[in-house]
């Protein structure tokens, strides 16, 4: 049961760079899959490719088993469904203080604010930072604003959740945080995609994982079977 596909999708940047050529993979719902790859593999490309912020030069999306087509309604959809936690949280943070950057999106929807409330009172313990809620974002440590970049995706409560290399540069308190809230995203059938540099943890937490290098997958399979050779 995939609930997000790449067909046989390429991509070019405006400039020639070509950040994914011919790529497939299949991503099974309430399953955690996990990206490995270096820098440059084209991992960032293809999760913009997957909320429809880039549309793929050949090949299509598929998402709950239909081609994305692109229109306006198409990919506000999308992106409602698909949240991205992108790997730096200074680009996705921008409110003054965290009670109101986490409800920015939910206000948006012109949510009651009794209701924005219970849900952003929910996500912070999800998260253990109700501590910092009335915090300045400014002066939050990366960790923190981590945290928060994270609470900001998962209160607006999308099917499938991807984050771009969520544990790089945190103290292992804080790794293991996160990887708490992903679980229990997971235990309530949502669906996580993930890029990491991090083997063992991709060995001891992934369902499946894809080997991504200069654009291509270059091997995919169960973590026992794609790390035995
Ligand atoms: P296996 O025989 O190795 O257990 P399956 O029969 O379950 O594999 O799957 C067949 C194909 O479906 C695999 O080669 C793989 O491309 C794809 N596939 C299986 N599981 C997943 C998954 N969790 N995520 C993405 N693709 C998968
Ligand atoms: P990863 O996330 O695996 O590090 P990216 O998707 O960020 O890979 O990058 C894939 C390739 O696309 C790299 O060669 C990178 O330099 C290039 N690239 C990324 N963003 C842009 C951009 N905005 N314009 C041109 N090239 C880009």
């Amino acid at each position: 049961n995939y609930i997000l596909e790449a067909v046989d999708v390429s991509f070019e940047y405006t400039d020639g760079t070509k950040a994914l050529d011919n790529i497939n993979m299949k991503i099974c719902k309430g399953q955690k899959t996990v990206i490995l790859g270096p820098n440059g593999a084209g991992k960032t490309t293809l999760f913009l490719l997957f909320n429809g912020i880039l549309k793929p030069k050949s090949g299509k999306i598929m998402f709950n088993n239909k081609e994305v087509k692109y229109s306006r309604k198409e990919i506000e959809k999308l992106r409602k469904n698909v949240g991205i936690v992108f790997q730096n949280p200074d680009i996705q943070i921008f409110a003054n203080r965290v009670y109101q950057e986490i409800s920015f999106g939910l206000m948006n929807l012109g949510m009651p604010e009794d209701l924005v409330r219970e849900k952003i009172e929910k996500v912070l313990m999800q998260m253990d930072i109700t501590d910092i809620k009335d915090k300045p974002t400014h002066f939050l440590s990366y960790g923190q604003k981590k945290s928060v970049s994270i609470a900001d995706i998962i209160v607006m409560e999308p099917e499938v959740i991807i984050l771009d290399e969520p544990t790089v540069y945190l103290d292992y308190e804080h790794v293991s945080k996160i990887i708490k809230t992903l679980d229990d995203l997971i235990s309530q059938g949502k669906t996580i995609v993930l890029s990491t540099h991090d083997v063992d943890f991709a060995y001891s937490w992934a369902d499946y994982v894809y080997l991504m290098k200069d654009g291509k997958v270059i091997d995919e399979g169960k973590p026992i079977d794609i790390f035995s050779d």
